[in-house]
């Protein structure tokens, strides 16, 4: 069968791939630890689906407006007043179907052919097939365990041609869990102000910090970058809504108006009451955010100190997210061998890391319980110990 060309170029996600196959030998009886997900392990908050469900039965099951409810476009504007120190007013800020959805809508409604987007890796995979599928060409600044996976302003620098129109940054970060310190961040700003590019700040591990790590907007270094900020955000990891598919996007209004149009051809609205759960989460109590964020924490020390322990494995210790990418090069396996091997020889299910554009690395998430960790590394170890 003939398909578009478009979706030729774009992988299919390896990540779910790998679920898929864990999935399927859990569903045989085998009994497999799994280190996959890039999801929060607890339930969504009781007083967020109290909202949702109230929405319900008040009716709240109809189209709404493309952009979203105003009442939740309000809340966001203040949130990112408040919290982020962004200017930005309620018609700047559109309602998407996750941070996926406002991150895949930017580059359609900003990039034409040939426009050049720099992507530090290692990166969240869906960024360069997002690129692709609006004819962008990805560009990939390399980092590594050194540079602690941080790009510098030397090398975003050299990277930007007169072809360059945006910077992705994501911090803290998926698959490495850095955070950029705020001087890091106004320093990339420097340059992009200068370079009068877009830099899109996907921020939706903002909430999940550890070790006093902050998390500083590059739209809040100066008036000059946030005149070249856009945000991208959501309420799948901080709240535990994955399920939901809500999060926003904020730009400037020309940006914003022309994503609404391309949403009101394609999507429509997001779901309706669902967007009434997310109203409740940013004006509600944020002590859920917390607890969920002490636990991960935990989990984090936990797997580090396991992770370390093994011989020959080497891996900086994460600021932020719910992600390890430890090194596994020295086995002499690549990613996907290493992970296939571990999941049919010792259960136990991880991320090839060339998904993330980094064949050496391997990324497991914390997100899950004590018990899973602990076991799941013993068993990592014991892997190791058989391969290298
Ligand atoms: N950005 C990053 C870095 C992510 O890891 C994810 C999800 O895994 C997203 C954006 C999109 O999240 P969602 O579409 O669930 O809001």
């Amino acid at each position: 069968m003939k398909l578009a060309d478009r979706i030729g170029q774009v992988s299919a996600s390896l990540t779910l791939a790998i679920s898929a196959k864990a999935k399927a030998m859990r569903a045989d009886g085998i009994d497999v630890l799994s280190f996959s997900a890039g999801e929060p392990d607890f339930d969504t908050p009781d007083h967020i689906k109290a909202a949702a469900k109230q929405a319900l039965d008040q009716g709240k099951t109809k189209y709404g407006p493309a952009p979203g409810e105003p009442q939740l476009r309000a809340a966001i504007a203040h949130k990112l007043q408040q919290e982020n120190r962004l200017n930005f007013q309620t018609e700047n800020v559109l309602v998407t179907n996750g941070g996926k959805q406002s991150l895949y809508n930017l580059m359609q409604v900003l990039l034409n052919p040939g426009d050049e987007v720099l992507i530090p890796a290692p990166y969240w995979l869906s960024y360069p097939e997002m690129v692709k599928l609006a004819g962008g060409v990805p560009i990939t600044l390399a980092t590594d365990a050194q540079t602690g996976f941080k790009i510098t302003p030397a090398q975003l620098q050299a990277a930007i041609t007169p072809q360059t129109r945006l910077l992705i940054l994501n911090s803290p970060s998926n698959p490495t869990g850095m955070v950029y310190t705020p001087a890091e961040i106004a320093a990339l700003a420097e340059i992009i102000v200068a370079a009068n590019i877009w830099v899109v700040s996907d921020e939706i591990y903002e909430r999940i910090l550890y070790d006093g790590a902050e998390q500083l907007s590059i739209g809040a270094v100066s008036e000059a970058a946030f005149q070249h900020t856009i945000i991208s955000n959501g309420f799948a990891k901080a709240y535990s809504m994955t399920g939901w598919r809500i999060g926003y996007l904020a730009g400037p209004l020309e940006l914003i108006r022309a994503v609404g149009r391309l949403q009101s051809h394609s999507t429509s609205n997001v779901c309706t009451f669902a967007q009434y759960g997310a109203i409740a989460a940013l004006e509600g109590s944020q002590d859920c955010v917390e607890t969920m964020r002490k636990a991960f924490d935990q989990r984090r020390q936990l797997m580090f100190q396991l992770l370390t322990a093994i011989p020959g494995v080497t891996c900086p210790q994460p600021q932020g997210a719910f992600y390890m990418f430890p090194d596994i090069s020295f086995t002499g396996l690549g990613s996907i061998a290493f992970c296939e091997a571990l999941l049919e020889q010792c259960h136990v299910a991880a991320v090839p890391g060339i998904a993330f554009g980094a064949d050496q690395c391997i990324r497991l998430s914390y997100a899950t319980d004590q018990t899973s960790i602990e076991q799941g590394i013993e068993r990592l170890a014991q892997f190791i110990t058989t391969v290298s």
